[in-house]
């Protein structure tokens, strides 16, 4: 699929600096937040930071936002606009600490809207589609927009929350549904229901599955395992609550795409914060820093995201002109662990399980015997030698990551399951 830049496209090249500098205009005319930070620096409203200066402004942190929130209740002070304009509140999911609440105004939901048009485009949804969105309609941002945005694109578009896997199911049969949105793990979930009931979702009218929320469709052992049992073209979309939906999959090699219309990316050393300087075969390996352009009620500026990436800025197959991340978002750098001096990142970790069609679920810790770290992966095997899979386990994490874990066999079911953001990586919340 190779996508052609239109003239319209080619015009918007200068617009991400004009964005920037109107954004920062308001915000330092009306939004407390950003004064209190870059008043000190002597911006002001007559004096705002230019486009040039953006790499010297200060980061933006969630503890900050927290922090914030927590002293400004219930909304904190991240708001261009008095209270009465904002429509919605949503609030992050809180897996990492307390939920952050975010506003947004009718205009900075339009922009949300406006920014999965891209998703859906990459994805090649039209108005003849039928999109079932197998989400929890909670607190929770998430699908909320793909499903606004779906009903504005022209789709027919089926809430599937307060359902149980097996209705939801039935639901997007019955439908004729073409389109599913829900996360990685909730796909091979309901593909895990439909294996159950006898449904074979290969036949099934979807063609397209569309994911978010973790970094599992970019994950090429994960993202063909719901390709296979799905039939359907898998797209991965990265967004966040606070930041907004920033990039897609376009197919290309699990590349993901940033929307640099509606974002500024850059990419920094976790640890020093200084710029990454591209390499030899021109990436740039790090954290990922965005700054959106169009959400103006609520905005980030240089929001340290959490994410490791390589960005790099060659040309995609595709023709998106746009910076790309080779194989996604490869993980959280606050989730990643050290286990006997060996950096391990649970998306890596989780492509060498997913390898074994016959496990069906997992979960991974650490254990610690006579001092030493234990890497302890349990697993759920579908099959009739459940101790060879766990030895072929061992060994093939062995020669990717030179570190022998331990694998346990646990009784088929006894693993959680997930609908929203899985924890199967137990060490990762510990201390947080
Ligand atoms: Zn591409």
């Amino acid at each position: 699929m190779t996508h052609q830049r239109t003239p319209n496209e080619r015009e918007k090249l200068n617009e991400p600096r004009d964005k920037f500098q109107a954004l920062m205009e308001r915000v330092m005319r009306d939004n407390p937040f950003y004064r209190a930070k870059y008043e000190p620096l002597g911006f002001s409203a007559r004096r705002p930071p230019t486009f040039d200066e953006l790499p010297h402004l200060p980061f933006t942190l969630k503890s900050e936002l927290i922090d914030d929130q927590q002293r400004h209740p219930p909304f904190g002070r991240n708001l261009t606009f008095p209270l009465s304009r904002y429509t919605r509140v949503h609030q992050t999911s809180g897996t990492t600490g307390r939920p952050l609440r975010w506003l947004d105004t009718a205009e900075s939901w339009q922009w949300w809207l406006d920014c999965w048009q891209e998703i859906y485009r990459a994805a090649e949804v039209s108005p003849d589609d039928r999109i079932f969105v197998a989400f929890s309609f909670g607190p929770f941002i998430g699908f909320w927009t793909a499903f606004e945005a779906g009903q504005r694109l022209g789709a027919l578009v089926m809430p599937g929350g307060g359902l149980s896997s097996k209705q939801r199911l039935e639901t997007l049969l019955e439908n004729d549904a073409t389109v599913l949105v829900c996360t990685p793990t909730y796909a091979l979930r309901l593909a895990e229901v439909a294996k159950e009931n006898g449904i074979d979702l290969a036949s099934s009218a979807i063609r397209v599955t569309i994911h978010a929320g973790e970094p599992g469709a970019s994950v090429p052992n994960v993202k063909s395992r719901i390709e296979a049992a799905w039939g359907a073209r898998c797209v991965d979309h990265a967004g966040a609550t606070e930041v907004g939906a920033w990039g897609y999959s376009c197919g290309e090699r699990n590349h993901m795409h940033i929307n640099e219309d509606e974002f500024i990316a850059e990419v920094i050393d976790p640890e020093t914060h200084a710029p990454v300087e591209p390499d030899a075969d021109g990436v740039q390996r790090g954290e990922l820093v965005l700054t959106n352009l169009g959400r103006v009620g609520s905005p980030v500026i240089r929001y340290r995201t959490g994410d490791l990436v390589e960005l790099t800025r060659q040309p995609c197959p595709c023709g998106r002109p746009t910076a790309v991340l080779r194989g996604g978002v490869l993980g959280r750098i606050d989730h990643m662990f050290i286990i006997r001096g060996i950096n391990v990142f649970p998306s890596a970790l989780e492509n060498l399980i997913r390898a074994f069609p016959e496990i069906e679920e997992f979960e991974v810790g650490v254990e610690h015997h006579r001092a030493m770290a234990e890497l302890v992966i349990r697993i759920e095997v579908n099959g009739e030698r459940p101790a060879d899979v766990a030895a072929a386990l061992q060994q093939h994490v062995h020669e990717r990551l030179n570190l022998r874990p331990v694998v346990r066999v646990v009784d088929r079911g006894s693993l959680p399951r997930y609908e929203l953001k899985a924890r199967r990586f137990k060490f990762s919340e510990e201390g947080r």
